[in-house]
């Protein structure tokens, strides 16, 4: 063998060759396995499935019950407890105006007619028209405009309504609506503030608000009062404040109940 072939019979042997991987031994799996099975590790596993189990149960069940009042109360997106009486003052009724409303308020007719295709298009506001459950009086401080929210809560008010009159034995009546989105311009003519005052907002500024009248309800073309269908929207408005759908007030002066939509977080 030349000294050339030596060198490279030598180079061949020193070549570096990867490093075998460790091989784990079943046996050393199942040991390892069953030490991290400690009860403090099988007790701590348990609790954190027992807490996701209620989180899915609790959301499952404000899902598939409507009318759970603490699901709305717990779930809304300012302060509201459950209660039966129609006291929501001005300024409760306006943290919920402002949390879940127009950001920006509109101060006049001009203002109103330059921003409303715009507010519709980007769905922050949407056109309520008269249906099957409600009709809207000629507004002369109000435009008929509402949060998509609102606007649902108003159906939902007329829908409980009308299986409150069924479950009376009571025909279909249809409730009015009086007043909703205002500008500021509106406002000041109502209660002849100065526009540019800082207090006395109203929740009818954001979308979120609106008004029912109490006096009068609609039946076959006919507008009429009945202290009976009177006490059943009372009912049905209360069973929805206590589930925390809404803010309420009655105005006697005005003869309507004034009320703004509670939002969920989830919503
Ligand atoms: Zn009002």
């Amino acid at each position: 063998m030349t000294t050339k072939q030596t060198q490279s019979k030598k180079t061949t042997t020193t070549k570096p060759t990867s490093k075998p991987r460790k091989k784990i031994s079943k046996k050393k799996l199942q040991e390892e396995v069953s030490n991290s099975l400690t009860p403090r590790n099988i007790l701590f596993a348990s609790i954190i499935g027992l807490i996701l189990a209620i989180v899915v149960i609790i959301s499952n069940h404000c899902e598939r019950n409507e009318t759970q009042s603490n699901c709305h109360c717990e779930n809304a997106t300012a302060p509201i407890q459950s209660k039966s009486k129609f006291k929501d003052v001005n300024s409760e009724q306006l943290a919920h105006a402002q949390t879940n409303g127009l950001k920006t308020v509109i101060k006049n007719q001009n203002q109103f007619e330059s921003q409303i295709d715009s507010l519709v298009e980007k769905g922050i506001l949407v056109k309520i028209k008269p249906n099957k459950y409600y009709n809207i009086r000629q507004l002369t401080h109000s435009y008929p405009y509402l949060t998509p929210e609102a606007r649902d809560l108003l159906n939902l008010i007329g829908k409980r309504f009308q299986a409150n009159l069924q479950a009376e034995g009571l025909p279909k009546y249809k409730f009015q609506i009086s007043s909703l989105l205002r500008t500021i311009e509106f406002q000041r003519q109502l209660t002849k503030q100065n526009v540019n005052a800082t207090f006395g907002l109203s929740a009818h500024y954001y979308g979120t608000t609106f008004d029912i009248a109490y006096d009068k309800y609609d039946r076959r073309g006919k507008s009429q009062q009945d202290p009976k269908v009177e006490a059943i929207l009372e009912k049905t408005l209360r069973e929805l404040r206590e589930e925390c759908r809404l803010m309420i007030i009655r105005e006697s002066s005005n003869k309507c109940f004034h009320m703004t939509v509670v939002k969920r977080i989830k919503d």
